[in-house]
């Protein structure tokens, strides 16, 4: 099943979708890096990734 990400960081919408986690959480820790010149706290990846259904 695939993965959604969503930052929940102030005045940012981004989203992904990934079909591992391991690929997700990447993608999501290149976000942070990139958007918001910063590092995910695992906790936040954590809250913020979760296991979707397939479409
Ligand atoms: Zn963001």
């Amino acid at each position: 099943m695939p993965y959604e990400f969503q930052c929940h960081r102030k005045g940012c919408s981004f989203r992904l979708r990934s079909d591992t986690g391991q690929e997700a959480a990447r993608l999501a820790r290149a976000h942070a890096r990139v958007a918001h010149r910063d590092r995910i706290a695992p906790a936040d990846l954590d809250r913020w990734l979760e296991q979707v259904e397939a479409a």
